[in-house]
């Protein structure tokens, strides 16, 4: 069989007075899919010692939205903070740092492209409204409108798999990124300047998108081609065997 399988970390939502979901947003799995990969998520909170073993079942991960990363790891104390879960950041960061040492494939949404940023000894704007006032980044329930614009860097690979390099997109964020880690190149930044787009250099597939492309890939074929693009990292990181698992 042909298509590789992509590892999706996954959030936690509590319930009152049952036990709390572990679960994932269908969007991101069906944005998966649809471009030919399989899915297979990553419960949290797993310990850390199962990353290396779950790397072993996939060719690709995809990096989930979610709550904002914690103070232990951005190093700054500042608050309001969002749903900060210590599980799930120690969890995603030792996730993170494989996938980047091994070159694994992997497209970072969202808080992924936050945590992207952290692994690599960058740092976030804890909280926008105060830290970097602008566009008005967190549109909470419109989660499908397309608030403000991004401006795509011509010459980056996310141009190309875009298509273009201007687009309209949703924002859904409470974080961002503020100074840039080594290792990072801007690929796009909205019309306020803030980064919504990175590309880690010389790695075979590592993109960071601060928007969420999976909400609109339904309806725009530029959007379902980023993880289009992830699939077909992975299958090539397949054919090349560097999957440990191959
Ligand atoms: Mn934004």
């Amino acid at each position: 069989m042909d298509a590789p399988v992509i590892g999706i970390t996954t959030g936690y939502w509590p319930r009152e007075g049952k036990p709390g979901l572990v679960a994932v947003p269908e969007s991101y799995i069906q944005a998966v899919m649809r471009a030919g990969g399989i899915p297979l998520l990553f419960p949290f909170p797993a310990p850390v010692e199962a990353v290396p073993l779950y790397l072993q079942q996939v060719q690709g991960v995809l990096f989930i939205g979610g709550g904002d990363i914690g103070p232990e790891y951005t190093h700054n104390p500042q608050g309001p903070l969002r749903e900060v879960q210590p599980d799930r950041d120690r969890f995603e960061f030792a996730l993170m740092h494989q996938v980047l040492e091994r070159g694994v494939p992997f497209l970072a949404i969202c808080r992924g492209i936050q945590l992207l940023n952290v692994a690599l000894g960058g740092s976030l704007y804890v909280h926008l409204p105060r830290d970097y006032p602008g566009v008005n980044h967190d549109q909470g329930p419109r989660r499908y409108e397309r608030v403000h614009e991004v401006q795509v860097a011509p010459e980056s690979r996310l141009a190309r798999i875009l298509g273009g390099t201007r687009f309209r997109v949703n924002s859904i964020h409470h974080q961002g990124l503020n100074r840039l880690a080594p290792g990072l190149r801007v690929a796009a930044r909205a019309e306020d300047g803030l980064v919504e787009a990175v590309e880690v250099e010389g790695h075979p597939f590592g993109i960071g998108v601060q928007w969420h492309p999976e909400l609109l890939a339904p309806q725009d074929p530029a959007m379902a081609r980023l993880f289009s693009a992830l699939v077909e990292a992975a299958r090539q990181y397949r054919r090349e065997g560097r999957s440990t698992g191959a």
